[in-house]
This record gives C-alpha cells, structure tokens and sequence, in this order.
C-alpha cells in the first residue's frame, strides 16, 4: 500500500476564560490555546494532530508552515518513523526541544491518525494492541483561584469543598496545586483538602517547578505526612541535580517530565535518578512515535509512565489511545491505579476546545475514560465548534 501527502493544514483555536481564569504557581490561565495540525493524502484519508499548547501556538503553526511541510508533501505517512527521522535531523541543529519538537509533534499525531483509518485499524492495535477498552483517571483540578487566591482562610475553605466535589463526582484520585504560597500555608490548602476528601482518596501534588530543592524537601515532608502519592515537578526541569536531592531525601514519589523532549531528554531524567514517575506530553515531547521508545527506556528502568494530557480533544485521544496500549508494569494479576496500572489526566477547569470539539465526545463510565474505538485516533472534528475558535 502507498499513500501521498498532498495537504497540511493548521489552526490556532483559542478560548478567552475570563472569569473562569485560574493560576498555577507560575502563571494565570486567562485563555485556552491549540495548535491542530490536519494532514490529507491524495487518496482523501486525513488526519488531526495538536502540538503547541504550553505556549503561544503562533510559533508552532509558522514551523510546520514554513519548515516541516515542504518536507512532507509528496511523501507517503505509512513511513511515519523515517519521516520522524527526517523532521527531526533537519531541525537538530537549532530545535532539540520546545517549539520544533512540539511541531514535530503534532505531524506524527496527524501521521498515525492517517495510518489507523488506512488501515482500519486504532492507533491503540498500531501500537500493539489494546491493553484496556477503558483507562482510569484522575482529576487535576484546586488550582489558585478568583483575586482573592491570596486570601488563606477562604480559599482553604473553597479548596475543601471542591475537593469534596469531585469525590461525589466519582473521582478517586485528585491531583491539586501548590507552589504559588509559602509552604507552610501551602501545606495547610493540602491538609484542608486530605481532611474534606478522607484517607481513601488517592491525592498528586503538582509544584509547577516553584522551589528549589531544599525548600522541596520541606513541602515534600507536609506531603508525606498527609499521605500524598507523588510530587510533581518539584524543582524547575532543568536541574536535575536538585530532583535527585529531592528524590533522595523524601520517601516520597517524585514525578516530572511534562516540560521534557523526546527520549534523549528523558534519558537523563531518569538516568540520573531524577524521578519515579515520567510525564511525556505526546503532543510536546515528540508525539507518539517518540513516546514509544520513552515508555520503553522508561519502563527497563522500571519509571512509572503516566502521560501529561492539557489541551483539546485531539490531545484527549491521542492519550487514551497511547494508554490503552501500555502494559501493566510490574504485572500483577491484580493492576492497582497508578502503582502498577496507567492513569489519565482529567483536567477539570473550564476546557470548551476538550469538551466540545469533538464530533462524538469521549465518554466516562464506572470513573473510568473509554478509549474511542474507530480507526486512527477514533474521533472526528466538528467543523462548526472549530470555526467557532478559530483565530
Ligand atoms: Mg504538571
């Protein structure tokens, strides 16, 4: 079989969230930005990627444009690899991680899509098959919210209650944020949301890079009394001296990665004992062709493998369908979440390009995402919402 590219497209969406707005610890989120990449052959098969949703998606948009079409019109994306290969060893020079990454990104996403519906089959059974028709997840959300996130006793008490939300939502794992206050009234938003929820729900705790390693350590301890799972992004990404001193003083779990690229970059994070737990963004870090060979270093150094997922629909699927392909690791007959069984992010802020973009939208049954079951990615675009946001 040969197919030939004859058409790459993209689109800037973008979703002001006025009031919705929320704060990490380094930033506001005053809008919700994609970059989707849409690749047609001559033979009418397409398919969607996205890459670019950390950043402005402008930069992203003029790569793929200016740079890494050119390369692909004419050629057939059944060799998805090869032409991984050619993308990345023409940009190596001046794009080994951020923005050219992220393009590269978005175009293997797109590649795989077209490969699946080729060939009728799921990205999942290109990968090697489907593991699980429905993967776990876990919701991100008690973020910094409102002008009045500085305000301890009121956003300890709404922290609570939103926490408490999202139990009698179904949710068992919780992932929260800390970082933007000091640690010691950070840790009391953490203990606020351990007392409302029980000790029977599972929380993460994502620092967003703000500490440096000494001060990780003193949250990381709060965490550990509060009996939270894992620690995320402790120290900024590229000081991985200061994740192996995080790592090596707290019983804690340490996880990272969601600001890495491609496996060279993951290899030294965890060569370097820097964490317990990876976090590839597939639409950031290489796309699935990449995330392939880090879950499979990640996994012989036995580093737990759970996919960073923010952006739209697109990106929605294209983790699901990578985790439905992973295999429980360490086996046990009986795969707990997160020890030994996969998880996906389930980002609960106001998210219109995830929730509305698609034609069919993904569905959640008994706390648990399905994994789209039609070829490719097994989703569609619904041209009116895209129209809609499009810049
Ligand atoms: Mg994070």
């Amino acid at each position: 079989m040969y197919l030939k590219i004859k058409k790459i497209e993209t689109y800037i969406l973008r979703v002001p969230l006025g009031e919705k707005r929320f704060f990490s610890s380094q930033c506001a989120f005053p809008e919700r930005n994609s970059l989707l990449v849409r690749i047609e052959t001559e033979e009418g098969i397409y398919g969607w990627g996205e890459g670019g949703q950390y950043g402005p998606p402008e930069p992203v948009k003029a790569c793929i444009e200016h740079v890494l079409a050119p390369l692909l019109i004419g050629r057939d994306p059944l060799d998805k690899a090869v032409l991984w290969h050619e993308m990345y060893n023409h940009t190596r020079d001046f794009g080994q991680k951020g923005t050219y990454i992220e393009a590269i990104s978005a175009i293997d996403i797109a590649l795989w899509d077209i490969c699946g519906k080729a060939l009728h089959v799921s990205v999942s059974q290109l990968i090697g098959g489907c593991q699980r028709k429905a993967v776990e997840m876990y919701a991100t959300g008690c973020y910094y919210r409102g002008e009045h996130y500085l305000d301890l006793d009121r956003t300890v008490k709404e922290l609570g209650e939103e926490a408490a939300e999202y139990v009698r939502q179904g949710f068992h794992l919780l992932k929260i944020k800390v970082g933007l206050l000091p640690v010691e009234e950070d840790a009391k938003r953490v203990q606020a949301i351990r007392e409302n929820v029980g000790p029977d729900v599972d929380i993460f705790v994502d620092c967003n890079h703000s500490y440096n390693a000494n001060t990780a350590v003193r949250m990381g301890r709060y965490l550990e009394e509060y009996g939270i799972l894992f620690m995320e992004e402790p120290v900024v990404p590229e000081d991985l001296e200061g994740y192996r001193f995080v790592r090596d003083k707290l019983d804690i779990a340490i996880a990272g990665g969601e600001a890495e690229y491609t496996l060279n970059g993951f290899r030294h994070l965890i060569e370097n004992g820097c964490i317990d737990i990876a976090q590839p963004d597939i639409c950031v870090t290489g796309g699935l062709t990449e995330f392939q060979r880090i879950l499979a270093f990640a996994q012989a150094y036995g580093v737990q493998v759970i996919p960073h997922a923010w952006g739209s629909g697109i990106a929605f699927a294209t983790a699901l369908s990578a985790l439905s392909a992973i295999p429980v690791n360490p086996h046990t007959a009986n795969p707990v979440p997160l020890q030994n069984e996969p998880v996906i992010e389930y980002d609960r802020n106001f998210n219109p390009l995830r929730d509305e973009l698609l034609t069919e939208p993904v569905s959640i049954a008994d706390g648990k995402v399905v994994v789209p079951q039609g070829s490719g990615l097994g989703v569609d675009i619904d041209r009116t919402v895209l129209e809609k946001y499009m810049v």
